[in-house]
């Protein structure tokens, strides 16, 4: 998302830049009720519009946004039942932080909370801890202050000094939001980076990254980057090694904003969880593979001891003595009721029957594509339903940005991008499958594709010079 300025009006006082052209046939658009004038676009108005004008403008502004079913860029839902849209109408004036005033709300997140820790094997699942975010960013924020906390207690003799910096081991794959982390809770970010056919994290290159500053390691299930999961379990046994060396016992964070609610139903012999004694945290979007609108992310911990007491703070003054672990204080409540009603409308069964939809349509949709011969497939959408192609080597006379620019002339949204280091050289499409993008609307993408390919290897060269245009990588 974009910074925005504000653009100042004209220094010479020509007054406003620019004004919205408003048909006069618009509601209330008459001189009399003030409307001679359509409203400015960067100042708040002089005076206030009639509700139906107003609404006639957002509307109309909002027409140029995109499909949301046809955008295969991004993880977050797109899509609910008409009654989860009902049931949220209902909560959009609650607020999450108003624990006292809405208790059945604060009870739903309770719940929420339990039923994923027993579904990621909390040992004692009445014994988790979590809570709701806004996102997971929100949540690896909340996670990543935990793990330093900890670390500056057991280095508390050391801490805060020069040569104790924190540190935290994870793969170049990712997600921004542990960039962010590092940049504003400085701790040094120490990166895996991708080697040859290997796009994600090594487990013993991540061992080796390890010292007596590392605040834990983040394995990311699944990576943004082409869909694949980290190897949890193997990065466990190698840290596991590592203690027996060493003796530094570095606990470990998974990401898995996508995997964590896609794995426990599909995958479920893969072990990734709170059954690694190693793993000390989870996170998760709900409003991801969850299936909730957005702005939903679960935290949660494996015990009270991974949570150091000081950073959960009680208020008493919304009445009540509530425990809070948040960034945000307002939030709204009518999200977590969302995934409350999901959890309780699909159940085991439900999540793994759509689930299973969306892995079947990515690993459909790969294969055809995979067929097609102009691409080269790098993941196949059988972890994630997510998948990462590129060129065939013999293709030079367009490229995945190419590719990428004109899906978006047929209304599909296909990110184009570069992977990180060392695999800079390596463009690639991505496909996100997701509730909602049916078999019908595959087979609709691979006609478009089918088509545009004989025009594509007509051109003489790549085409799309200015690559940042054609990407619209989410992560
Ligand atoms: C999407 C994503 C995030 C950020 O999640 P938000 O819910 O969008 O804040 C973090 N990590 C991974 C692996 C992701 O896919």
């Amino acid at each position: 998302m974009p910074l925005h300025r504000g653009e100042d009006a004209p220094k010479d006082g020509s007054g406003d830049r620019r004004t919205l052209a408003v048909n006069p046939f618009y509601g209330e658009a008459n001189p009399v009720a003030g409307m001679a004038e359509a409203p400015p676009t960067h100042r708040l108005p002089d005076a206030p519009l009639a509700p139906s004008t107003a609404y006639q403008l957002v509307h109309d502004e909002l027409m140029l946004d995109g499909n949301a079913r046809l955008n295969l860029a991004t993880f977050v839902t797109t899509w609910m039942e008409p009654q989860a849209g009902v049931l949220m109408a209902e909560c959009r004036d609650k607020n999450m932080i108003d624990k006292d005033e809405y208790p059945r709300t604060a009870e739903l997140e309770r719940r929420c909370v339990a039923m994923l820790a027993d579904l990621w094997h909390a040992p004692d699942p009445g014994a988790a801890v979590g809570c709701s975010t806004t996102g997971s960013s929100e949540a690896c924020m909340l996670a990543g202050m935990a793990l330093k906390r900890r670390w500056a207690h057991r280095n508390a003799d050391r801490y805060p000094s020069k040569d104790a910096r924190p540190n935290l081991v994870m793969g170049v794959n990712v997600q921004v939001c542990w960039d962010k982390f590092c940049e504003f809770w400085e701790v040094e970010a120490r990166q895996v980076p991708m080697e040859g056919d290997r796009f994600h994290l090594d487990p013993q290159a991540a061992a080796e990254l390890c010292d007596e500053n590392t605040i834990g390691v983040v394995g990311v299930l699944g990576s943004t980057f082409d869909g694949s999961y980290e190897p949890i379990a193997e990065l466990c046994a190698a840290l596991d090694r590592l203690r027996e060396r060493t003796g530094l016992d570095v606990p470990v964070h998974v990401d898995g904003a996508s995997g964590a609610m896609v794995a426990p139903f599909l995958d479920e012999d893969l072990v990734w969880d709170f059954r690694l004694p190693r793993v000390a945290s989870i996170n998760t979007s709900g409003h991801k593979y969850g299936l909730v609108y957005p702005g939903v992310g679960w935290a949660l911990w494996r015990s009270p001891a991974e949570l150091p007491e000081e950073l959960v703070f009680r208020v008493n003054y919304l009445g009540g003595d509530m425990p809070t672990f948040a960034l945000n204080f307002s939030r709204p409540g009518a999200q977590v009721v969302a995934q409350y009603y999901t959890f309780l409308r699909l159940g085991r069964e439900g999540y793994r029957a759509v689930q299973q939809t969306a892995r079947d349509v990515a690993r459909g949709l790969a294969d055809r594509i995979g067929a097609m011969g102009d691409f080269r497939l790098l993941t196949r959408g059988d972890e994630l339903p997510v998948f990462a192609f590129t060129t065939a080597p013999d293709v030079t006379a367009y490229d995945v940005f190419d590719v990428s620019r004109r899906l978006r002339e047929r209304g599909w949204l296909v990110p184009a991008y570069t992977f990180p280091a060392n695999r800079e050289d390596l463009s690639v499409l991505r496909v996100v499958c997701r509730n909602g993008f049916s078999a019908d609307l595959a087979e609709l993408l691979v006609e478009d594709l089918d088509r545009l390919l004989p025009e594509l290897r007509r051109q003489p060269y790549a085409l799309t010079h200015d690559k940042d245009a054609a990407t619209g990588f989410h992560h």
